[in-house]
Formats: structure tokens, C-alpha cells, sequence
């Protein structure tokens, strides 16, 4: 049997890339080593469109959020069970002067479609520490990023569509027209590893920045679920009285490992948000693949036609892939450009170093 794609790694990357090129038809076949920390099993799966410490509407949001919208309620149509929660995300002020800043930067500002309301004083939701009030976005939520891939994954399994193993880089051959691993044979390849492809002999001279991050799940008493809360950490109401709390970002040791200093500063954060009781459930790490520029990284190898990267989601994955994987499925089988703002091809000077 000949692929038209081997598609390496089914974390959020390529198993959006796959269920799109497989919903335009094409053959996949993917290859994924099952992994409990990866950092979309791990991701809180928050989508927000206006992020960050500057207030600022985030990087092509007028595009990512519909094409996120689309995607995952397809997806659930699909599967019959819901797996994206649109939410509003209550972003609290933590003084005077983030008051002002945003005040003054939302004057005028095109973005009203996601500001549902801008508060100077606490908005008395039970148990929510706001004494200077805060900004309610709209159109972000939250995914069930673990569950959605469970899903995948199942149906590939059923479609003997899925090798759950490591891909072994030294059973790839290339011949100028299609690429052969083990008894397989594609036209094309492309390496969705995450993080990993810093070990990856045709990308690692992409800028991958692995970078670790932390996530608490907490179980807190009469606590409003309303909202997605968010100062220096996001609140992320998941059922059942339990809150994703995340997350920490940590360039130094970028292991999988949970660390008490990561606990305790989710968990301080999370005592300025509210000082209701909670229990921790759970404590998980993982690492994200983030770029220098902060872009994603998606195109064809220099040297290797058949050869191609999807990854550099960073700490967006969740909002960026449906609309990427769409673009990138459209170069992959038409021969169209990929945007210059993702494409690899404005990292080629480090491959010819
Ligand atoms: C704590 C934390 C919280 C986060 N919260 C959010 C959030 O709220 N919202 C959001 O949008 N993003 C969030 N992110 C970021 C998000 O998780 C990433 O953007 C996204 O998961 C990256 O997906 P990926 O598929 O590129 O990589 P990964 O999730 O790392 O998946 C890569 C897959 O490839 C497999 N693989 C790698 N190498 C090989 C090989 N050689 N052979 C076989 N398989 C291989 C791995 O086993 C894995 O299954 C968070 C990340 C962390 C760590």
C-alpha cells in the first residue's frame, strides 16, 4: 500500500495536520510513540484571543478563531461528544496602573468583537478577588486536548492507520520520488514531534526553544465556574468543582518532571485569584515547542523534496493548528505557498551555516 503522507507525531500538530489531509481525501498513515507528558496531554487547552501582559489581540486571531471554532465543532460532530467549551475569560486588573494601561490602549482599538465588558471595580462573582476589576474576553474556551487525541487515536488504531511506536529514523530511506520506511511507502513526510525534533538529523537546526511548563489540577470548594479566571495564571473551570491551573514557563531544565517550586508558585497565584480552599488532584509537566520569533514552523526541507516540518506551536497550539493545518494541507497537496510568517524557509540561512 502507498501513502500519499507518513505523518511522525500525533500530538495537537499532527493530528490536526492528519484528520485534515485525511478529510481532503489523502492516505495517512501515522507513526506516534504514546506519551503521557507530552506537552498536549499536559496543555491546559485554553484558547484565548487577547493575551499577555501588553493586552494585546493575539498574533492573526481574526483567522485562528474561526478556523478554531470550525474545526473542533466538526470534530465533535464527528464524534458526537463535546470537546471545546467556549467560555469567557474574566482577565482580573492586578492594580491601578493595568487599569490605565488597558484603558487607554482599548480606546479606539479595532478589537471590540472579543471584549465583552471592561470593569473598574469587582465584579462580585462568589469568591473572586477583583478590587480593580478587570476585562471579560470573548470568543476564547477551553479544549479537551487529552480527550480529542484519545479519540483520534482510537479511530486510527481501529483503521490500522496508526504505528503506536517510536519512529526510527534509520529505517528512512529516500528516493526521488517517495519516501520508504520499513515495508511503507509515501509520497511525502512530515515530522510533527514537538520538542523533539531538536534530535531530528534533517530539522534540529530549526530555533526550538524547549521550554517546560507546569499545570495544577485543583478541586476547589464553591468556586464560580462561570469564567476562565486569569492573573499571572489562568483558572480553568474543567466540571465537577475542579480548575486546570497553569502554567509555569522554564527554559533552563526543560524536563517532564513536576517540581515543588512549580506547585507552590501556581498555587500562590492561584491565592490571589481566591482565597477559597482547594486539593490538589493532579500535578503534570510537559514541553512546549517554542520558536524564537514565536512563530510557527511549517515547509519543506532545502534538500529533501518529500521531506516537511509542522511544529513551533509554543504555548498556542490549541488556537493556531486548525487554521495551519488547513494552510499547510493546502501547500502539502496543491503546491501552494506557505505564508512567509511560518514558513521555514526564513530559517534557511541556519541550515546553510
Ligand atoms: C503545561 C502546559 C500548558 C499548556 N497550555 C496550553 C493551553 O492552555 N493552550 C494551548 O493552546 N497550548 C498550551 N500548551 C502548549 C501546547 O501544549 C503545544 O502548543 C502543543 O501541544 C504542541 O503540540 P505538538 O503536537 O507540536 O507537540 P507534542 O504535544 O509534544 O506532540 C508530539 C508527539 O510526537 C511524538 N513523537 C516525537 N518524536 C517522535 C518519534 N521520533 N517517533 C514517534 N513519535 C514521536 C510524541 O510522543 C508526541 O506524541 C501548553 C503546554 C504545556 C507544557
Amino acid at each position: 500500500m502507498k501513502y500519499d503522507f507518513i505523518v511522525v507525531g500525533h500530538g495537537l500538530a499532527g493530528a490536526i495536520l492528519a484528520y485534515t489531509l485525511r478529510q481532503q481525501g489523502q492516505e495517512v498513515l501515522v507513526i506516534d510513540e504514546p506519551k503521557a507528558d507530552s506537552a498536549s496531554k499536559v496543555a491546559a487547552g485554553l484558547v484565548n484571543p487577547v493575551a499577555g501582559k501588553r493586552f494585546a489581540k493575539t498574533w492573526l486571531a481574526d483567522a485562528f478563531i474561526p478556523a478554531a471554532d470550525a474545526f473542533y465543532s466538526e470534530l465533535e460532530a464527528y464524534f458526537g461528544q463535546q470537546l471545546y467549551f467556549h467560555k469567557p475569560i474574566y482577565k482580573i486588573f492586578s492594580s491601578i496602573e493595568e487599569q490605565n494601561t488597558w484603558m487607554a490602549k482599548s480606546a479606539g482599538d479595532g478589537w471590540n468583537e472579543f471584549i465583552l465588558g471592561t470593569y473598574t471595580q469587582s465584579i462580585n462573582q462568589p469568591a473572586v478577588q477583583d478590587p480593580f476589576g478587570g476585562v471579560l474576553i470573548g470568543r476564547g474556551g477551553y479544549l479537551q486536548v487529552a480527550e480529542m487525541l484519545r479519540l483520534l487515536t482510537e479511530e486510527l488504531l481501529a483503521q490500522g492507520l496508526l504505528l503506536p511506536e517510536r519512529f526510527e529514523m534509520a529505517q528512512l530511506q529516500l528516493t526521488a520520488q517517495d519516501v520508504k520506511y520499513k515495508n511503507f511507502v509515501a509520497r511525502q513526510l512530515v515530522f510533527c514531534e514537538g520538542y523533539q525534533v531538536i534530535n531530528n538529523p534533517y530539522f534540529s537546526w530549526l530555533p526550538i526553544q524547549p521550554t517546560k511548563g507546569e499545570v495544577l489540577e485543583l478541586e476547589v470548594q464553591n468556586f464560580a465556574p462561570e469564567c476562565i479566571y486569569n492573573k499571572a495564571v489562568y483558572v480553568v473551570p474543567v466540571g465537577a468543582g475542579r480548575f486546570k491551573v497553569g502554567a509555569t514557563y522554564n527554559w533552563r531544565k526543560p524536563d517532564e518532571q513536576p517540581t515543588p517550586e512549580g506547585r507552590q508558585e501556581l498555587t500562590e497565584r492561584f491565592s490571589q485569584i481566591t482565597s477559597q480552599p482547594f486539593s490538589l488532584v493532579n500535578h503534570l509537566a510537559g514541553i512546549r515547542p517554542a520558536v524564537r520569533d514565536r512563530h510557527p514552523l511549517a515547509g519543506r526541507h532545502p534538500a529533501h523534496a518529500q521531506l516537511h516540518v509542522f511544529n513551533g506551536m509554543g504555548s498556542k497550539g490549541v488556537l493556531m493548528a486548525p487554521y495551519l493545518a488547513q494552510h499547510f494541507a493546502a501547500a502539502l497537496i496543491s503546491g501552494s505557498e506557505v505564508m512567509p510568517e511560518v514558513n521555514i524557509s526564513r530559517y534557511f540561512s541556519l541550515y546553510y551555516d
